[in-house]
């Protein structure tokens, strides 16, 4: 098959199909930990725990940020940057599909996000970051301050589902991702029309 470049990338459709599929977009009636109701869920783990899902996403992500000259021309020294636990299947994915050369994850200690000690060292390279799903943005942005600390340039920036409430840039980086879906959340049972109707609830953990 011919590579074409951008058409590869799948329709958000497509992409929003492969989530239903796998589990990863959940229907229903859901309770976030902040008391917030919502009818979606979003649980990308579900996506990334087959092989041909996961590459599918990683790479369609991957040509986003291949598009782009300033990105392209200094492949492969970049770094690939994952906020969170459930960026790395993402990280990696993308690291593969760009034959980027380094890659580093932040984690959550004692409530703080911070990288494993000592991974500081060395020569940082210009940083992509990448997540599987950018929900308020609080975790870009504290992982872009992380970055900083490290010295690096942050280039890219992307998720598979970006929530449309969340920044679409940061530091001047536009975020990109496969599918901007438009989340409606209740903020209480109150005003939740799910409990109205009396559809049994299901509390996400985050
Ligand atoms: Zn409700």
């Amino acid at each position: 098959m011919a590579a074409t470049g951008v058409q590869l990338i799948p329709s958000p459709d497509e992409i929003m199909q492969i989530l239903k599929r796998t589990g990863a977009f959940r229907e229903g009636h859901f309770v976030y930990p902040n008391g917030k109701h919502t009818a979606h869920y979003f649980q990308m783990p579900l996506a990334f725990r087959y092989y041909d899902t996961a590459r599918v996403l990683a790479v369609a992500l991957s040509r986003k940020f291949r598009i782009e000259r300033d990105i392209a021309s200094q492949l492969p020294k970049v770094a690939i940057i994952s906020p969170s636990s459930g960026g790395i299947p993402v990280a990696f994915g993308v690291r593969d599909a760009l034959n980027a050369e380094q890659i580093y994850w932040a984690e959550q200690e004692n409530g703080q996000r911070s990288f494993r000690q000592y991974v500081n060292q060395g020569e940082i390279n210009p940083c992509i970051i990448v997540d599987d799903i950018i929900r308020s943005g609080n975790a870009i942005a504290q992982t872009v301050e992380l970055v900083g600390k490290l010295g690096a340039p942050i280039t890219g920036c992307g998720a598979i589902v970006r929530f449309s409430a969340a920044p679409d840039a940061v530091e001047g980086v536009p975020i990109k991702s496969l599918v901007e879906y438009d989340e409606k959340f209740y903020e209480s049972a109150a005003d939740c029309p799910l409990c109205k109707q009396g559809t049994p609830e299901e509390h996400v953990r985050f």
